[in-house]
């Protein structure tokens, strides 16, 4: 029963003091979670504080590599659909 930070973080410091079991360590190239210590937050909080406060979507995943903070999920920016990103036109449609 685990959570992993994954390379995506960028090292903010922002979950590592709201972690109730400690669990989170600045490391590098990027922060880990010590899975023996990662409770996930059960019978702590309502929600794992580490994904609550993380700024970045994706760094944070669950044991099926799953994101706890999807694309989109922060930004309200979804990911491309994959017909945007193979149309040839998809670039022309860029004015900057
Ligand atoms: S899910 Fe909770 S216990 Fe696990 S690393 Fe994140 S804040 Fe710590
Ligand atoms: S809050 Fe997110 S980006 Fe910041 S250190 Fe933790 S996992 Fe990395």
């Amino acid at each position: 029963m685990a959570f992993r930070i994954i390379e995506s973080c960028v090292n903010c410091w922002a979950c590592e003091p709201l972690c109730p079991s400690g669990a989170i360590q600045a490391a590098k190239p990027h922060f880990l979670i010590d899975a023996s210590q990662c409770t996930e937050c059960l019978g702590d909080h309502a929600d794992p504080q580490c994904a609550s406060i993380c700024p970045i979507e994706g760094a944070i995943v669950d044991r099926m590599n799953n994101p706890l903070n999807p694309p989109g999920s922060l930004t309200g920016i979804g990911p491309m659909p994959r017909d945007a990103k193979e149309s040839p036109h998809a670039q022309s449609q860029c004015h900057f």
